[in-house]
């Protein structure tokens, strides 16, 4: 029956004279994540307002589930089209309507229409009365509530005649490529893909950067981060994933510094490496999935002497948040099942027994000075042999 959605968008809506960047930006996102549906669609810019037509068939649930991937949405609205052949036949018209999508007729409803096309013959409050009056006259058990109706009732006419009722949410936000660039640090763990996630909900597009460590890890733990970047690529876009092989540098410092600061030393190096690809790419900040007091790498103390060798913003969206509200997001967002996958990661090879929870600045500098003679050409090297990967899950 529906031919159309209606996008609704709450906060680019006030975005003065730069609104039509933010209505670009959705327009492309919407059209990247329609991608992969069955059918044909058409993304249609007009008056303020922006529509999906279907121009052949297609599957209706798939295609919603896929527009409440595009930030930047706030709503949904499914829309019939009908020709303008009189109002007697627009009657007809919105009383099947009313039958098809409220089966059970004990319902409030009011009318809301629009007219757009001003040379039609009626004005929008007459349209309002006359169709009132036509569906209570169909309908008897309907009543009209103009405060707060079960159903509100849209009809805009334009060239054709726009019907719609339902008010699918969305998921919010601000569409993606609308905010900059950032560089996340994305490993194979429930919180990263998250809060890659959520920064891209802000309009940041993602590119994201995994160290990984053969052959202590395996190429399956690989396979999984290239898999939790592509579930995000469906909300995010394509996703630049740089590989680096990290296992020398971390080598190098199990050999050289004490073993219960090896988290907070190799946490350190992820960041410098991150941060010079993230120069290189016009990354505008770092994004990682940490989050206060989580584990020993992750108190107040941990968090400063990682942050201490970033010169650029690192963001961490899920600072605040309790484990469990990360999983529900996560469960939401369809990272969870891979995000558990038991496969080893890096950080969990070369753990130490009591890693230091209250590392000092002073002394993880000290002991980083046991590097001195070979970590610059083993980060080098690291930088050099980078292996890009672009991950899209849509085409
Ligand atoms: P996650 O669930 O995201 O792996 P975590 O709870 O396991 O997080 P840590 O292992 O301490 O926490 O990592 C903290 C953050 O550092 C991660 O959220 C991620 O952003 C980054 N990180 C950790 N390991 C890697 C890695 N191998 N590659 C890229 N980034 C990593
Ligand atoms: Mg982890």
């Amino acid at each position: 029956m529906y031919k159309a959605f209606l996008i609704k968008y709450a906060e680019i809506g006030v975005k003065g004279k730069n609104r039509y960047l933010f209505e670009d930006a959705l327009a492309t996102q919407i059209k990247y994540a329609l991608k992969k549906c069955e059918g044909e669609f058409q993304v249609r810019k007009t008056q303020g307002r922006i529509y999906v037509d279907a121009l052949s068939e297609f599957d209706f649930e798939e295609t919603v589930e896929h527009l409440k991937r595009v930030f930047g949405i706030s709503a949904i609205c499914p829309v019939v089209y009908v020709e303008d052949e009189g109002f007697e036949k627009l009657c007809e018209d919105v009383i099947s309507f009313i039958d098809s999508v409220y089966p059970d007729k004990n319902k409030t409803f009011k009318v809301q229409a629009r007219r757009a096309r001003k040379n039609y013959p009626k004005e929008s409050m007459q349209i309002n009365m006359d169709l009132g009056e036509a569906i209570l006259n169909a309908y008897p058990e309907m009543h009209v509530d103009v405060h707060k109706p079960d159903i509100m009732l849209n009809v805009e006419v334009r060239e054709k005649i726009y019907i719609y009722s339902e008010i699918i949410p969305g998921p919010g936000g601000m569409p993606v490529g609308t905010g900059g660039k950032a560089m996340l640090l994305l490993s194979g763990g429930i919180d990263s893909p998250v809060a890659g996630y959520m920064i891209a909900k802000r309009g940041v597009k993602i590119d994201a950067v995994y160290f990984n460590a053969p052959p202590y890890t395996s190429e399956r733990a690989k396979q999984k981060v290239i898999d939790l970047a592509k579930i995000v690529s469906r909300y995010a876009g394509p996703v630049y994933l740089h590989i680096i092989n990290f296992t020398d540098i971390q080598l190098y410092i199990y050999e050289k510094c004490p073993h219960e600061e090896l988290t907070i030393i190799m946490r350190r190096y992820m960041m410098r490496i991150a941060e010079a690809i993230a120069e290189e790419t016009e990354c505008l900040g770092l994004v990682t999935g940490e989050s206060i007091g989580q584990v020993a790498s992750q108190t107040m103390h941990s968090l400063m002497a990682t942050n201490d060798v970033c010169s650029m913003p690192v963001y961490r969206p899920l600072i605040a948040f309790d484990k469990q509200d990360i999983v529900e997001i996560s469960e939401k967002i369809g990272t969870y099942e891979t995000s558990i996958l038991p496969y080893e990661d890096c950080c969990t090879i070369f753990v130490a027994k009591h890693p230091v929870t209250k590392p000092s600045l002073k002394v993880i500098r000290r002991h980083e000075g046991n590097l001195t003679e070979k970590i610059d050409e083993l980060v080098k090297t690291a930088i050099e042999t980078d292996e890009l990967l672009i991950v899209s899950d849509n085409e």
